[in-house]
C-alpha cells in the first residue's frame, strides 16, 4: 500500500507547477505562490491515503449527522441499516466472549429530528 501511495505522490509531484501571481498594492506589492497539479492524480493520492488510514471504509460510509464511520447491512426485509463500524465486546452470562456492532440508529449522538406523528 505504501508503494502505491508513494507512486501516486510521485505522479502528483511530477505534474506540479509553481506559479508566482503578482498581487498586493502599488505601495505594497507581493507575490502569491500557487502550486497546481493534476487534479485526478491528487484525488487518487487522497483516496489511497484515506484508504490506508481507514481501511475498508467505502466513500459515503460516514454518518451524515455525526460523521461516525458506519458499516451497512441488509436487513430481513431487504432494506439497508447502518451499524457502528466500531465493535463492542463483552461476555455473556455463560462467560462466552462476543463482538457485536450496535445499530447507529440507537447510538448516533446527533440523530435527525423526526416529524411528530399526527
Ligand atoms: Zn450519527
Amino acid at each position: 500500500m505504501i508503494d502505491k501511495i508513494l507512486k501516486a505522490a510521485r505522479v502528483v509531484g511530477e505534474a506540479a507547477q509553481i506559479h508566482d501571481l503578482p498581487g498586493g498594492t502599488i505601495e505594497s506589492p507581493n507575490v502569491e505562490r500557487v502550486i497546481t497539479t493534476d487534479v485526478e492524480a491528487f484525488e487518487e493520492l487522497v483516496r489511497l491515503v484515506e484508504d490506508y488510514f481507514n481501511p475498508g471504509r467505502a466513500p459515503g460510509s460516514l454518518c451524515q449527522f455525526c460523521q461516525a464511520p458506519l458499516v451497512w447491512i441488509k436487513t430481513g426485509n431487504n432494506s439497508r441499516a447502518p451499524l457502528d463500524a466500531a465493535h463492542v465486546s463483552g461476555l455473556d452470562d455463560t462467560g462466552r466472549h462476543h463482538r457485536i456492532r450496535l445499530s447507529h440508529f440507537a447510538t448516533c449522538p446527533r440523530p435527525p429530528r423526526r416529524k411528530p406523528r399526527p
